[in-house]
């Protein structure tokens, strides 16, 4: 039987969005009239080689589990599905009567490519479709230098930005609208446990204490940066025993901030603003430099060696490197799913400087185990950490895993939160327990190589040994 268009149901294609507020493809169904039929789709094969790591499935799983029950709160509900995209939305369309789909596109460009083949399929299948922007603030298209290049310099890429109109304010949108506007049967929803986001074991413990994957911890973010950190956002948000960052990174990527609430959210800071102008920045160069993700962006360190050793990944990965601010970075991203940002860049930097291991196995291991991991952003990061990305710290840059502690917890704080075999060192010795005394171990109840590790290599040593390598790649140029 043929539905009469204004009665016939649009399908709203979910996917990096689930928010309610400041959602342009709901909005659009809102407005059209009509029944509206939310879907959500699970193809990580089509997001292959970059299909959701384990930890940001355990925060999809909470937050269309929340989705759902904030859309039944207004008489909808969310439909879960799993299989091809395309045949699953020309499935459904069959057998709701959809004759629209509306969808918000997605930065990356393999996922704009799904998009555009999706967009056909139905096209030709005599669907109406409707594709959205919604997920960065600016309009990256025009932005070019005067030669009609990318840029590769952040400052002058977000000098550009600031120079266009600012961010138009989020869009509340008519929810009461929903009730009325359920299809008259829905159709079958798998069950969200059938599609197996949640890992085995108990790894996620941590996970629960440590965040609220709902639209109502996304608001109580919101509301605590704008109320309280904003003011010393600049100051603190190197501090990592501070909360002093907004933490709305696995918001934003999955769409439970939009761009333009976090906007409005930190509009007091403007240095904070221009961390989302750091993302902004990611996305432009994933968009031009689609391959960063797995190659540098300066050609001439792919002929840097890096002698893989399992040993050496497998000891930062489990934060037993003997340096107690990347131990303590490390175990603060296995026990809660992310790091600070300061402590990233630190980690970072010791996998790939001071035990020479490729920057793309670093950035798999963040891939799979960080709540926010997002493609551009951590393509981006590990680039600039190695010193082969656009923008990057330069390669001679070794940040020393001591001073950093001494510098940014100075009092231990963090250090003593996520390495509590070390917490009572006195402070002058909790960055470098191996030059404490033995008394002042023995009082802490610190052995050194046995329940705590010796530095797994001298700090000045690897800098030496690094910046030579360095120096001859460059020279072989
Ligand atoms: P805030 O300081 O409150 O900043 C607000 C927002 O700005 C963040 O949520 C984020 O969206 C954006 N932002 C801040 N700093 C950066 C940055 N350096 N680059 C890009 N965007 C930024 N961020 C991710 O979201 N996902 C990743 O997978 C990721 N991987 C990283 C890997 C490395 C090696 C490094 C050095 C950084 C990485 N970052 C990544 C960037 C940054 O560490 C996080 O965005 C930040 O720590 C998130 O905490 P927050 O939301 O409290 O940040």
């Amino acid at each position: 039987m043929d539905i009469p268009a204004i009665t016939a149901p649009t399908m709203v294609w979910l996917r990096r969005d689930l928010r309610l507020t400041d959602q342009p493809a709901l909005a659009a169904a809102l407005a059209a009239g009509g029944p509206i039929l939310p879907v959500f789709i699970w193809a990580p094969e089509e997001e292959a080689p970059w299909a959701p790591g384990a930890a940001s499935r355990w925060w999809l799983h909470h937050a269309l589990a929340d989705y759902d029950a904030q859309l039944r709160a207004c008489g909808s509900r969310l439909i879960l599905r799993a299989g091809p995209s395309l045949e699953t939305l020309l499935d459904l369309a069959t057998q709701s009567g959809a004759k629209k789909v509306c969808w918000n596109t997605l930065p990356e460009p393999a996922a704009q490519k799904r998009d555009v083949a999706v967009a056909a399929g139905l096209r030709a299948q005599g669907l109406r479709v409707e594709l959205f922007s919604g997920a960065l603030l600016f309009n990256h298209e025009t932005i070019l230098n005067q030669s009609g290049k990318p840029f590769q310099v952040f400052t002058a890429f977000w000098r550009r930005c600031l120079a266009a109109p600012p961010p138009p304010p989020p869009k509340k949108l008519p929810l009461g609208g929903l009730a009325r506007r359920a299809p008259r049967r829905w159709p079958k929803s798998a069950p969200l446990q059938s599609l197996g986001l949640l890992p085995r074991g108990h790894w996620d413990q941590g996970f629960y204490t440590a965040w609220e994957p709902t639209l109502t911890g996304a608001q109580k973010r919101m509301r605590k940066l704008q109320k309280h950190s904003i003011a010393r956002y600049a100051t603190t948000r190197d501090t990592p025993g501070k909360d002093g960052t907004s933490r709305f990174s696995p918001y934003l990527h999955f769409g439970q901030i939009s761009p333009r609430q976090a906007w409005r959210a930190g509009a007091a800071s403007k240095k904070f603003l221009a961390e989302l102008g750091w993302r902004e920045f990611a996305h432009y160069l994933l968009r031009h430099f689609p391959q960063m993700p797995a190659r540098p962006l300066r050609e001439e360190f792919l002929r840097f060696p890096w002698p893989r050793r399992a040993g050496f990944l497998r000891a930062w990965q489990r934060g037993r490197t003997g340096y107690p601010l990347v131990d303590a970075g490390m175990r603060e991203l296995w026990q809660t799913g992310w790091m600070h940002n300061r402590v990233r860049m630190v980690c970072a930097s010791f996998l790939v400087k001071h035990l020479r291991q490729p920057w793309t196995d670093g950035a798999a291991w963040f891939w799979d185990t960080l709540v926010d991991a997002d493609l551009a952003n951590n393509a981006m990061g590990w680039q600039w950490v190695a010193g082969c990305g656009a923008d990057a710290a330069p390669y001679f840059r070794v940040f020393n895993p001591t001073l950093q502690g001494e510098r940014f917890d100075p009092d231990g704080e963090y250090v003593r939160r996520y390495v509590p075999e070390l917490a009572k060192l006195p402070a002058a010795f909790i960055h470098a327990p191996w030059r404490a005394p033995q008394e002042v171990l023995r009082e802490a109840g610190v052995i050194l190589g046995k329940n705590y590790s010796r530095p797994m290599v001298e700090h000045e040593s690897a800098r030496r040994n690094v910046l030579r390598d360095f120096q001859k790649m460059s020279k072989a140029l």
